[in-house]
């Protein structure tokens, strides 16, 4: 919801400043005059042609800002994992718009053909410092468009390509914005750069341009990473190829703590780069090493090629970066809602941590808590390491949280219909786990019910 608000009101805000500069009469009726002339039709292209352009350069702008992980905007957009997601989505929207936008230009071959060029206005006057370098701004813009719908198809189509090779193409998304980022400057007319569409355009281009070297200066996250060290490494469970690893990291004393359920980026590996992964541990919960250096713990799933690797790999004494703490998924939602926790595989990782900060010894959080019902879904609960420590947990947790197992093996599979059993009042559901639980809770919550559903995701893609 509120992803598609701020898509929204983006996109309304540079409709807006375009209409302020935009002639009083678009001019586009009608679109053929009786002397068989097009003029309203090469009207309505050339502001096609613009709109859509503005459109999608202003969306390659947010999407930049977003990538540099600004902590401040975690409170409006509900956590970092959504501000991914906006980004996501405005880099989508920014290739949809300059699909329309391509389309518009390609438009002039077929009005030809039907009508002929007459009536068709000459070109507008652009930066006059510029005006030399039109052929090259359209050869980039077309370029970097080509290049933009194939970085399209690869986030979305993800068996096309793995998250590792997909993730180093992606890097070069600054390149390509600021190849655009010239094409529009060359290309956008005189008259666009006055007030109040000149301002908004270059304020957002220059920022989005400041971000673009950012990223490509590998600066972004700098000033929240924090160098540590691996304490010690345990492989859970049977030990076996598909058990989680419990790693225990001594940061130094300039990390800033976390709340119970944030989550960092992990790098153990400079060449593999950085993972996010949520500190299963509550603040303060595991003391601090012999050194005084504060301890966090990481619980990871074996879940693809690298995290696989980990259980072999990390030795204690290694060298960590961990940047963060980031996120808003506290499991603290509003009074006289009941507080419903729902969790499947790797996803329960945030409610031990938000457990743990509710044991007793352990200092509370500062926001009172609330009793909750954690549903626990897991492959197979005999089987399952980090269970009796749900279980545990949740028996010493003060203020109360109610446990309910749903054990695939015995064919329990959650159903969003279950959560409500039993339940009178308006619903807060906390949900970390696979995607597809998360859409039927997503798909329940859109129906007549007092729900209100916070959802913490594992995918950045
Ligand atoms: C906010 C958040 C918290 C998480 N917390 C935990 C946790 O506590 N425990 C746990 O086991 N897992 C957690 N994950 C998932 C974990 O990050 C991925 O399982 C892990 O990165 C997979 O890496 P891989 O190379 O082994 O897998 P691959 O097979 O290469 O990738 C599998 C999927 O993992 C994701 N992924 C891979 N690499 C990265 C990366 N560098 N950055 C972002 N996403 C990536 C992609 O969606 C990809 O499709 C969390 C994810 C997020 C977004």
């Amino acid at each position: 919801m509120r992803i598609r608000m701020a898509l929204g009101i983006w996109l309304l805000g540079i409709t807006l400043a375009w209409l302020a500069v935009a002639p009083f009469d678009p001019g586009v009726l009608p679109l053929v005059d009786p002397q068989g002339a097009a003029s309203g039709g090469w009207r309505l292209r050339q502001h096609a042609l613009y709109l859509s352009g503005l459109w999608s350069i202003g969306l390659m702008c947010l999407a930049m800002l977003l990538s540099l992980r600004l902590p401040w905007l975690e409170r409006p957009l509900g956590g970092m994992d959504q501000v991914y997601r906006l980004h996501k989505w405005a880099g989508i929207g920014a290739a949809v718009t300059a699909l329309l936008h391509w389309g518009a230009k390609e438009s002039s071959g077929a009005i030809k053909a039907l009508w002929g060029t007459a009536g068709r206005s000459g070109r507008d006057a652009v930066l006059p410092w510029l005006a030399d370098f039109r052929g090259l701004a359209k050869d980039l813009g077309e370029w970097a468009f080509y290049l933009l719908l194939a970085m399209m198809a690869l986030t979305l189509l993800t068996r096309l390509l793995s998250y590792r090779p997909w993730r180093l193409l992606h890097r070069a998304m600054p390149l390509l914005f600021l190849a655009l980022a010239f094409h529009t400057v060359a290309l956008m007319p005189l008259d666009f750069w006055s007030l109040p569409l000149g301002l908004l355009m270059g304020a957002l281009l220059l920022l989005g341009s400041a971000a673009a070297l950012w990223s490509l200066a590998g600066w972004i996250g700098r000033s929240r990473r924090h160098a540590g060290r691996i304490q010690s490494v345990r492989v859970l469970g049977d030990g076996s190829e598909r058990a989680p690893v419990e790693v225990i990291c001594a940061l130094s004393s300039r990390w800033p703590g976390h709340r119970a359920g944030q989550f960092a980026f992990v790098r153990f590996d400079r060449s593999e780069g950085a993972h996010p992964f949520t500190i299963a541990s509550a603040p303060g919960s595991l003391g601090t090493s012999e050194q005084g250096e504060p301890l966090l713990r990481l619980i990871i799933k074996p879940l693809g090629d690298y995290t696989r690797s980990l259980g072999q790999r990390l030795r204690a004494g290694q060298h960590v970066d961990i940047e963060g703490p980031y996120g808003r998924f506290d499991g603290q939602g509003g009074r006289g809602r009941r507080q419903v926790w729902v969790a499947g595989g790797a996803g329960v990782t945030p409610f031990l941590s938000l457990l743990e900060a509710r044991q007793p010894g352990v200092e509370p959080s500062r926001s009172r808590a609330l009793p909750a019902h954690l549903h626990y879904c897991t492959r197979d609960a005999a089987d399952d390491p980090l269970l009796p420590r749900v279980r545990s947990l949740c028996e010493r947790a003060r203020p109360p949280v109610a446990l309910t197992v749903h054990d695939d093996a015995q064919g329990q599979r959650l159903t969003p219909q279950a959560l409500e059993a039993g339940a009178a009042g308006p619903l807060d559901i906390w949900f970390c786990g696979p995607r597809g639980l998360g859409d039927a809770l997503h798909a329940h919550a859109r129906g007549p019910r007092p729900w209100r559903l916070h959802r913490e995701s594992f995918a950045m893609r």
